[in-house]
């Protein structure tokens, strides 16, 4: 899966159909529900976690192990959901169904949308 966009007050930017408002990630060209128009608006960051698992194998130096990669669930809509990692705990305290809450974590260049315990 991508990673969403990010815009520059550090929101969590997901495309939102712009005719039945269906939000979709990852992002496709067009609504797979009407065909209409995505743009990228900002989500509210809150979140539960739907899965996850703990990675123990190191893929960025930035990152140490062990580490949780999650599918998160965002609030706005029961289908829409994206990996990320679940940060600020340790990860025999990430449970499903955990209420999580973005927060941008800066890696080398880039920020990425992580999640933390809300
Ligand atoms: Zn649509």
């Amino acid at each position: 899966m991508t990673t969403p966009a990010v815009d520059a007050d550090s929101q969590l930017l997901i495309h939102r159909c712009v005719d039945c408002r269906r939000w979709i990630h990852p992002e496709t060209e067009r609504c797979p529900e009407c065909a209409g128009e995505l743009k990228a608006e900002p989500v509210s960051g809150d979140a539960t976690v739907f899965t996850f698992t703990v990675n123990h194998h190191a893929f960025h130096p930035a990152v140490p192990v062990p580490y949780v990669i999650a599918i998160v669930e965002l609030a706005e809509q029961p289908d829409l959901r994206l990996v990320s990692n679940i940060v600020g705990c340790a990860p025999e305290e990430v449970t499903i169904g955990m209420p999580v809450r973005v927060l941008m974590e800066q890696r080398g260049d880039t920020l990425v949308p992580v999640f933390a315990r809300a």
